[in-house]
């Protein structure tokens, strides 16, 4: 059982470091004269006092008070926290690539900048664009770079009216929320109860001040937009282009191409289709591709080969500029990129296939303890606690802290805005035949104690170092002592 009390490193027994190793004073007689002294700080840094051994076991037993995929099924829909190979962490230890600096000349990093080459067709070839910038930190990151692909088209075109985006209100909050960061006016597009894009709604809602409209296909409903080369017609006849929120694409991976269905421009999270590392916050990488026609105005530095020889072109003058420094974060591209290779087309194919039929095996199998939608998901499923609030006062919130007592991590709640009481549950294809029966068994259990026990999911969770933190606060003031 792990203890969750954890001192914080100042107040850890100060012993004053490991006599056996590292001695300061035998340190610096050793290797007297090998430094200039001048350059020796002169005060002591304001650093807790400890040995070697300390330090590891307190990073150590910190590491283990988190729950991940390697603690358990982790099903948070629309995230896709799927298994991280551990090769791919061999690959990028490589010191070939480890130990670059991005600033060094393009001719000695020719092989980092062959493998985003080559990752940058893997990603064409996938998505069906025609370019890619490896530039954005994270998905909002690209739809941010996207939408200011799309607001820069029109603006070449001197076509100025256009100052709506529209977006879908089943939409992941991040949407609205680019398109508004680049200067959009966002206009909500209605779903059909079905989950999907309303098309009388989204034909009222077009006109010439419509620059183009976000979508993710399937959408955050789990739901396939069938409709989805006619809703690019609309929005092409209407003068508008078509954005590609990839945050749902390994449910349809080398089964059908964004680029077929009618898109312009994409962005693709590679910590959830790709397999890297989700990063807390970053460092992460959100890969975003476009058109030939859209491609100018990429973010510059643009990669380009010639002769075998891999180089930056800085010369774009139509590009709307750095979205941030360097040139991405390869380290984690890298790991995209082993994985792409690693599995294949035919790797990739059967990992949606796999996320598919993951995510119905356990709706088929608790869908009649809750309310859900209508209908056949695809890689991830809705539930709602809509029954269990009415009936016994427990709401999704409770039944999501009472499952973290079975041993699963919570999957997203309150996600998408438009089911009340939702409960978002994406498997992922990496997870195990007994990590989907074990979640299957605890969404049936909370469903059961809601009805007969509901004072016990009340107080949940009663195992955990913080029970019920006020979400807003944690998330505004930090507290890392509690
Ligand atoms: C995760 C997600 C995003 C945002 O991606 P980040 O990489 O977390 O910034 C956007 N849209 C949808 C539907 C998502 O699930």
């Amino acid at each position: 059982m792990i203890s969750y009390k954890t001192d914080l490193i100042f107040d850890l027994p100060q012993t004053g470091g490991n006599r056996t190793y590292f001695d300061h004073e035998r340190l610096s007689s050793n290797i007297e004269g090998w430094y200039d002294k001048a350059l020796l700080r002169e005060e002591k840094l304001d650093f807790p006092d400890l040995s070697e051994i300390q330090v590891v076991r307190h990073y150590t037993n910190l590491s283990t008070k988190n729950f991940g995929v390697e603690n358990g099924p982790y099903p948070l829909g629309s995230c896709t926290m799927k298994y991280n190979p551990k090769v791919n962490e061999d690959i990028v230890a490589n010191p070939a690539f480890a130990r670059l600096h991005p600033l060094q000349p393009d001719e000695t990093v020719q092989g980092t900048l062959k493998m985003l080459h080559l990752h940058e067709q893997q990603l064409c070839a996938i998505t069906g664009m025609d370019a890619f910038t490896f530039q954005p930190a994270a998905g909002a990151h690209g739809e941010l770079t996207g939408v200011m692909l799309i607001a820069a088209y029109h603006r070449d075109r001197h076509d100025d009216k256009r100052q709506v985006m529209l977006v879908p209100d089943s939409a992941h909050g991040t949407n609205p929320a680019s398109a508004a960061m680049a200067g959009f006016v966002v206009r909500e597009v209605k779903s059909t109860a079905a989950g999907t894009v309303d098309m009388e709604d989204l034909k009222s809602k077009l006109g010439d001040d419509v620059a183009g409209m976000m979508l993710t296909n399937p959408n955050t409903m789990g739901r396939f937009e069938t409709d989805i080369k006619e809703i690019c017609d609309l929005v092409h006849e209407a003068g508008g282009l078509m954005y590609y929120d990839g945050a749902n694409f390994n449910a349809i991976l080398l089964h059908v191409r964004p680029g077929d269905m009618g898109f312009d421009c994409v962005h693709l999270n590679v910590h959830k289709t790709f397999s890297t590392p989700h990063g807390g916050g970053g460092p992460g990488a959100g890969p975003v591709g476009c058109k030939d026609f859209l491609a100018c105005y990429l973010p510059k530095p643009v990669l380009q080969e010639k002769d075998g020889v891999y180089s930056w072109d800085y010369d774009r003058p139509k590009s709307i500029g750095r979205m941030r420094s360097y040139n991405g974060s390869t380290a984690v591209l890298l790991r995209s990129c082993a994985y792409i290779l690693a599995m294949g087309a035919e790797g990739l194919y059967d990992a949606s296939e796999a996320a598919v039929a993951n995510a119905n095996y356990i709706f088929t199998k608790v869908k009649d303890h809750f309310d859900h939608p209508e209908g056949k998901p695809m890689h991830e499923f809705i539930i709602a606690g809509t029954r269990q609030k009415d009936e016994y006062g427990v709401s999704t919130l409770d039944m999501a802290k009472g499952l973290i007592e079975n041993g699963v991590h919570p999957p997203t709640v309150y996600f998408p805005l438009i089911v009340h009481e939702a409960m978002m549950v994406e498997p992922t294809d990496t997870e195990t035949r007994e990590g989907l029966d074990q979640l299957v068994e605890a969404f049936i259990n909370v469903a059961e104690e809601a009805k007969e026990n509901p004072e016990k999911l009340l107080e949940a969770p009663h195992n955990t170092p913080v029970r019920r933190p006020d979400e807003v606060k944690a998330a505004k003031e930090l507290d890392l002592k509690a």
